[in-house]
């Protein structure tokens, strides 16, 4: 069934609200998005009714909370395919980089002169870990430029692969430029040549159906907060066989077998990467979050985008001085819009947009170099979630407008 934003917006109690006299209108869910009541709920629900710390203590409610965390993984590894025990619980998406860029390291799989290859339109969330273990193994970094559309250049694929080449990461679908990159194409040739491919789901899990068998990569990271779930609560998948061969990241309570004064030995993936007590009323919360996504259907939810998106491409497009970063088309593209009005400065556009009650991010969004790429110092990015409808879309094209008639002054 197609999405009814309208009566959808009925669950997220926040989106009612105004901004001084203005309504309003949340369009930077590529940031974070609003949570619906069920996730609200379900994590009051486990805190008033199950709370204890999970995997210890042989009483009820440690049983309890202990079994709703376990259902929690279960629930978040089946909305991408995967199986449990490859379902790694993080804080964030940027954790899950670091822990596999690390756990790589550590495990001497990187070596001097080898190759890591990621894309200039990475968020630095997937660059500078990989910049890191570079530095710390010798390792070379290189990367895979970008047209002027804002899609990767894939004809210098043939150039970073070879038999030194050891990991390919790159984001699914890019939070500036709002690409859906050909995962399955790039990662198909990674494997050929023998290199592990980490995909950054942060923007792509969130807005469609996503399978990791079909995706074709080793390893994935996603965040709850832009999922409609709570912050503090992240998720890495990987192919069971990697997690199994790498070692763990942060070490201490929870993920030990055995320990003795002066060695220790650790369980098996998933606990081997969740050191301490862990995030249990969040993933909860973040099980809520992808009930209510399955409930909507992933489809609907990405025909729903894909209508705002086109939408405000065209709306956009139709004032003069305004330039889209990125596709301009919404073919193969996701819900980020990203983009400059001629002679006024980013952070005026915002702020004539928030006089307006409309929210939308300023900057370089964490992803400097595709910034630097369009010679820009900065965007305005406007981004959508299932909440969001058409006349907010027209608000921000009236918005932007506004911006032109108050600078021309
Ligand atoms: N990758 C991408 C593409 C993102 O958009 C973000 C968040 N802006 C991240 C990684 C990092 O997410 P988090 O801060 O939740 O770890």
């Amino acid at each position: 069934m197609p999405i009814d934003a309208v009566k959808l917006r009925e669950d997220f109690p926040i989106l009612h609200r105004r901004v001084g006299d203005a309504p309003l209108v949340y369009l930077d869910s590529a940031a974070t998005t609003q949570k619906p009541l069920a996730v609200l709920d379900a994590e009051r629900e486990f805190y008033l009714t199950r709370n204890a710390a999970v995997h210890r203590g042989a009483h009820r409610l440690a049983e309890e909370a202990t079994e709703a965390y376990e259902r929690a993984r279960a629930t978040v590894a089946a909305f991408v395919g995967a199986r449990p025990e490859e379902t790694v619980f993080t804080r964030n998406a940027t954790e899950g980089i670091n822990l596999i860029a690390y756990a790589l390291g550590t495990a001497g799989r990187i070596r001097p002169g080898d190759r890591i290859v990621v894309t200039e339109m990475e968020h630095h969330a997937n660059l500078v870990p990989w910049q890191q273990l570079a530095e710390r193994t010798g390792a070379r970094l290189e990367w895979l430029t970008l047209t002027d559309e804002g899609r990767l250049d894939l004809d210098g694929l043939d150039r970073l692969l070879d038999e030194r080449t050891r990991v390919v990461a790159l984001t699914h679908q890019s939070n500036v430029l709002g690409t859906v990159n050909p995962v399955r194409r790039i990662a198909d040739r990674a494997h050929a040549v023998g290199a592990l491919v980490v995909v950054d789901g942060a923007q792509s899990v969130p807005h469609r159906p996503l399978d990791v068998t079909d995706l074709g990569a080793d390893a994935l990271v996603f965040s709850g907060h832009k999922m409609l779930g709570p912050s503090g609560v992240g998720v890495l998948w990987g192919r069971y066989g990697l997690l199994e061969s790498l070692p763990p990241f942060l070490t201490g309570g929870s993920m030990v077998e055995l320990v003795e004064m002066d060695r220790t030995t650790f369980l098996p993936p998933p606990q081997r990467f969740e050191a301490g007590v862990p995030m249990t009323a969040q993933a909860v919360g973040l099980a809520a979050a992808v009930d209510y996504l399955n409930a909507l259907g992933m489809a609907e939810v990405a025909a729903h985008e894909d209508e705002l998106t086109g939408y405000a491409l065209r709306l956009l497009r139709e004032i003069p001085g305004v330039r889209i970063i990125g596709p301009a088309d919404p073919v193969d593209r996701g819900s980020a819009v990203s983009f400059t009005v001629d002679g006024i400065h980013p952070h005026d556009v915002g702020q004539v947009l928030d006089e307006r009650g409309i929210a939308v991010r300023v900057g370089h969004h964490c992803a400097r170099p595709v910034a630097r790429r369009f010679g820009v110092p900065a965007t305005t990015r406007a981004s959508f979630h299932v909440y969001n409808t058409p006349d907010e879309v027209e608000a921000l094209a009236a918005g932007v407008r506004a911006a032109q008639a108050y600078f021309a002054r």
